[in-house]
């Protein structure tokens, strides 16, 4: 009952959005039989944001090996190249490498975006707290960037989304903005890094699946909006 008044203010801002576990299934189907993939050799990386939230999020893979995790605070990919090598090398032989990316937002019923009900709090919190935070900073026309090693991702996070923030502010949603732009970056750094260390992957096929999570109640399904899904050449890159 829940879950379909959720359905009504999911769809409200993301139309495509499916729920998260269907959608695992969806496209592991897909990879085994559309793209011949053997399923049980393949490794799965994350670069999904560190929240708890999104734990969830990722064991809906859970017949898969991993995750090796590459994300950080908002899902920018900060294991780098050395996690993508890494990642490469731990693949099983003759087997497949699978790479889940992207950004997350919370939704109340009340169609909040960028706020949920986390367990066992009264009150709404921010999600993404890191990119809510970036936000309501953006929007202080004396904003500095931080400089502060000891805030390192939130520091890298603001830089990468900085040279948007016109397009961020403008927005009629902002929360939603800077929601999809922190794709676009995170998807742009995959496929960088994936092209900076194709020649350390044995193998020839990763899947990739990029989207936005949508956080909904806690006990209740996240939502998935699927923005890409490919099976590369890494070699061909
Ligand atoms: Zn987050």
């Amino acid at each position: 009952m829940l879950q379909r008044k959720f359905d009504r203010v999911v769809k409200n801002y993301f139309p495509n959005a499916m729920d998260a576990k269907d959608t695992s299934i969806h496209y592991l189907g897909q990879m085994q039989i559309e793209h011949k993939i053997d399923i049980s050799k393949v490794l799965m990386a994350t670069s999904v944001c560190s929240d708890d939230i999104n734990v969830p999020s990722t064991t809906f893979f859970n017949v898969l090996f991993g995750p090796f995790i590459m994300g950080g605070l908002g899902g920018l990919p900060f294991a780098g190249q050395t996690g993508m090598t890494a990642f490469a090398h731990h693949i099983p032989d003759e087997g497949s490498a699978f790479i889940f990316y992207g950004p997350h937002i919370g939704i109340t019923l009340e169609g909040d975006l960028g706020k949920m009900y986390r367990p066992r709090q009264e009150q709404t919190g921010n999600s993404c707290g890191a990119l809510m935070l970036a936000l309501s900073r953006f929007q202080d026309s004396g904003y500095k960037p931080l400089l502060n090693e000891g805030d390192y991702q939130q520091m890298k996070l603001e830089e990468s989304l900085l040279p948007y923030r016109d397009r961020i502010l403008n927005d009629d949603n902002p929360e939603k903005a800077i929601t999809e732009v922190t794709y676009e970056v995170i998807h742009q750094k995959i496929h960088d890094h994936l092209k900076s260390c194709k020649n350390e992957f044995h193998v020839e096929k990763v899947t990739l699946l990029g989207g936005i999570i949508i956080n909904t109640d806690y006990g209740l399904d996240d939502y998935f909006d699927v923005r890409n899904f490919e099976v590369t050449d890494v070699k061909g890159l």
